[in-house]
């Protein structure tokens, strides 16, 4: 395939290659869809093998921003930015601050965060030069880390699908099995363990796992056993693909909800989740907290305000499952249509005004006035 072909197919507006060869800039940014509103979606930097894996990334994580913002209802369409190089060793003022004046170059279009291999620091520096970022440290209007708001989002989500299964929402009756707790796992551990839920850990990383042993009296899994552990739901919070082929007929629980990014390794997954009897969260509805925390911070941000967004989650997931039902259709597949019927009537209604936004979006002032 070309790549104009290629991008017809995935549906993207703009693709835009950023290069600087004295600081070794390479950066891809792509904006996959802005009928809600500018593209949002954090910048990732990572030491990609090949520009091609760079772009591939790019381009699939840009189009589950949109999805993500389109379901829970923010006026904002879907982009990703990713930066070549090393976390550890790559990085430096100049290049985020060139990086910065490349994202205000866009005219309000694209607004970036923070992803893997970024921080809050490095928003300062782009900062510096654009005020299309969201992600910096509280001293600058930011909002700081999104983790704890991505893990009240997911705690919320695990309410509906209890409720939905059960006919109550209260975790503190139930198990869990938490995969993964670094940033979203470990707060999420912490909340079902204040609501009195009985809930078990694992993670790669053993000095986590004993923290969150000691610290909440969780109890520890073995890696590869976390799949089989007989608790009422399972909860990503790592990795992506972890529904698989191979997990699915393992899996002892009646619920699957979680923070995770790209759970399942293909919608078939899902699918079979379904056929099997267990109830599926799709994971860019149920981790959507943090990202609804961000966007409060471009209207001038509030704790409590963020607060009573990221409750709204719970009502996300019980409308799909009632999508689902109706339709008798997958849960993935629910989400999907909820998030694309939003996207065409708002495009029908809106386009033209919507674009004339999306160009137009400005909030706070920079600390530096860019050269562009
Ligand atoms: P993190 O890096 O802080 O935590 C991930 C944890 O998973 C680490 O402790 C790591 O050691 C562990 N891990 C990795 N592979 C594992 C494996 N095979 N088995 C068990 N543990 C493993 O990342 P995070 O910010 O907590 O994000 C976790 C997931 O949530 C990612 O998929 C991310 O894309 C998604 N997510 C995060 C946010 C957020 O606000 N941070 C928002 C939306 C989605």
């Amino acid at each position: 395939m070309t790549m104009f072909e290629n991008l017809g197919e995935s549906g993207h507006e703009q693709v835009v290659f950023f290069h600087d060869r004295e600081i070794d800039l390479r950066c891809i940014v792509a904006i996959h869809n802005t009928v809600l509103g500018p593209a949002f979606g954090g910048l990732r930097m990572w030491p990609y093998a090949t520009e091609q894996e760079a772009l591939r990334d790019v381009l699939r994580l840009s189009r589950a921003m949109t999805y993500k913002a389109a379901i829970a209802g923010l006026n904002f369409g879907g982009g990703k930015a990713v930066l070549i190089g090393s976390p550890e060793t790559g990085k430096s003022e100049a290049l985020f601050r060139a990086l910065g004046r490349y994202i205000g170059s866009l005219g309000g279009r694209y607004i970036v965060a923070e992803d893997v291999g970024t921080t809050a620091d490095d928003m300062d520096l782009i900062y510096q030069e654009t005020d299309r970022v969201v992600g910096m440290h509280r001293v600058h209007g930011g909002s700081g880390d999104p983790s704890p708001f991505t893990a009240l989002g997911t705690l919320y989500g695990i309410r509906a699908c209890l409720q939905r299964r059960f006919g109550h929402a209260e975790p503190g009756r139930h198990s869990f099995a938490v995969q993964g707790v670094g940033s979203v796992g470990y707060h999420l551990v912490k909340l079902l363990r204040a609501e009195g839920a009985k809930v078990f850990v694992t993670d790669i990383n053993q000095d986590r796992v004993e923290q969150l042993v000691d610290e909440f009296k969780a109890e520890a899994v073995p890696m590869h056993q976390i799949y089989d552990v007989d608790a009422t739901v399972f909860s990503p919070c790592a990795m992506g693909g972890i529904i698989n082929e191979d997990t699915v007929p393992r899996l002892r629980v009646k619920i699957v909800a979680g923070g995770a990014n790209n759970q399942l390794e293909s919608n078939e997954c899902g699918t079979q989740l379904e056929a099997r009897g267990i109830l599926y969260a799709p994971d860019y509805a149920i981790n959507a907290g943090g990202l609804m925390n961000q966007a409060i911070e471009l209207q001038g941000y509030s704790e409590e305000r963020a607060r009573r967004m990221v409750q709204t989650t719970y009502d996300i997931i019980a409308r799909i499952f009632e999508t689902a039902e109706r339709d008798r259709i997958p849960s993935w597949q629910a989400a999907d249509q909820l998030a694309e019927e939003r996207i065409r009537a708002v495009g029908r209604i809106k386009l033209p005004y919507m674009q004339q936004r999306a160009g137009r979006y400005s909030g706070r002032a920079p600390h530096t006035v860019s050269s562009e």
